[in-house]
Parts: C-alpha cells; sequence; structure tokens
C-alpha cells in the first residue's frame, strides 16, 4: 500500500501523448550512438579534441552498452526510452543511469553542435527576454544551476507543461522528463556538469567551463527544440 501512495508523489506533468510528438521519442532498443556531425576538434577552444574524444568514444559509448545490457533480459525493452522516463520510478538504476547517459550526452553533442547560430533567435529568443528578462540574465540562471550542483550532473533550460521556461538542475545522469525529477519538463539545452565533460581542460574550473560552452550553443538547435517542445504541448 505505501508503495502505491508513494507512486503518486511522482512529477506526472508530461505524458505519452505530449512526449510522443518529440523528435527523440523513436529511441528504443537496441540503442546506438548517432554519429558525432563534427570533428573531435570542431569546439576548440571552448572544449578541446582530446576531452571530446573521450566523452564521445568512451562515456556516450559506455552508457549506450550498459542500457542495451541492462534492457536486453527485460520484458520492456519494446517501451520506447522518453516512455521509460515518465514511469522512470519503477525502474532500476542501471537504467535510470544509463538511459539518462545515453539520452543526455545524444542532446548535448548535437546542442553544442558547430554551425548553427551563435546568438538567440525567434521565438526563443522572445521567450527568453520575457521569462528571464535577458539573455545574459538567462545565463546566469544557468551558470548558477550549473556551479551549484553538487557532484555530477546537469544544468537545463526546460520548457514546462503550461509551455514555460524553467532553469533546473539534476544529479547525476537525471533529467527533465524523469518522473523522479521535482521539476518535469522537455528539455531545450542542457550542459553537461561532470568532470568527465571538462576536467583535462579546465580541471576544477567549472565555471570557466560554463563559460566556453555558453560560446558554442547551437542556437539553431536550441530554436527548433523549443517551437517542437510548444507543439509537442499543444502551445
Ligand atoms: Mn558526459
Amino acid at each position: 500500500m505505501l508503495v502505491l501512495q508513494m507512486g503518486t508523489l511522482f512529477a506526472q506533468d508530461l505524458n505519452e501523448g505530449i512526449i510522443s510528438k518529440v523528435s527523440e521519442y523513436n529511441m528504443v532498443y537496441p540503442y546506438t550512438q548517432k554519429p558525432l556531425g563534427y570533428a573531435f576538434d570542431a569546439l576548440e577552444p571552448s572544449i578541446d579534441a582530446k576531452t571530446m574524444e573521450i566523452h564521445f568514444s568512451r562515456h556516450h559509448l559506455a552508457y549506450v552498452n550498459n542500457l542495451n545490457s541492462a534492457l536486453e533480459k527485460s520484458s520492456e525493452s519494446n517501451m520506447k526510452l522518453l516512455s521509460i522516463f515518465l514511469s522512470m520510478s519503477k525502474y532500476p538504476m542501471s537504467v535510470r543511469n544509463n538511459g539518462g547517459g545515453h539520452y543526455n550526452h545524444q542532446l548535448f553533442f548535437e546542442m553544442i553542435a558547430p554551425g548553427g547560430a551563435n546568438m538567440p533567435y525567434g521565438n526563443l529568443l522572445t521567450a527568453i527576454n520575457s521569462t528571464f528578462g535577458s539573455v545574459d540574465k538567462l545565463k546566469e540562471a544557468i551558470f548558477t544551476a550549473g556551479k551549484t550542483q553538487f557532484g555530477s550532473g546537469w544544468a537545463w533550460l526546460s520548457v514546462n507543461k503550461d509551455g514555460a521556461l524553467f532553469v533546473s538542475s539534476t544529479p547525476n545522469q537525471d533529467n527533465p522528463l524523469m518522473d523522479i525529477t521535482p521539476k518535469q519538463g522537455i528539455p531545450v539545452f542542457g550542459i553537461d556538469v561532470w568532470e568527465h565533460a571538462y576536467y583535462l581542460k579546465y580541471q576544477n574550473k567549472r565555471a570557466d567551463y560554463l563559460d566556453a560552452v555558453w560560446k558554442i550553443v547551437n542556437w539553431t538547435e536550441l530554436e527548433r527544440r523549443y517551437n517542437e517542445a510548444l507543439k509537442a504541448l499543444g502551445k
């Protein structure tokens, strides 16, 4: 009985109808890495080539392999990854850590891809200004979330069920789609603040890394994600 009662404590702001309209909804077992759309050194000097290579070829790949191992004997392996996130509280830690690890990294490597707009524009710019006051204020909010996340985790910009932007952080490989996350939403942008994302170049200087990542944000991809999230929410 206690378990059933506790189930209602988990966030249920998002549902299958909403997340089925998000482009990553097609992610399903067996999971594979999307090829990195650029060279390891393409984000220099913000992120050095060696860090990118290790991050993509070892860390991300390990999440993918471990997620497949965790699900291969599961009767629910045919569940979409985003659907698993909606009922994350029912799954073992191996699925939570590696499912989040795979999804978060796939997004991250597209959110910092070179070639897109280097400034916010369009609907997302309008929403940033009306929600936070300015792009600088948003940057401040994300930096605070990233710097104050104790230990490993992520800083996020997301859209909640009402279509409003909000900034949050999550520990480990959790993300805003998961029911175990206090503030649920569809991610528009996320920064990996695990030490493996920056330690070779920045050592303990997480703030310097956050500042560098801000310079390589692909605002074209964020604008796409923002518009897609609003559409999924029927806004
Ligand atoms: Mn990482």
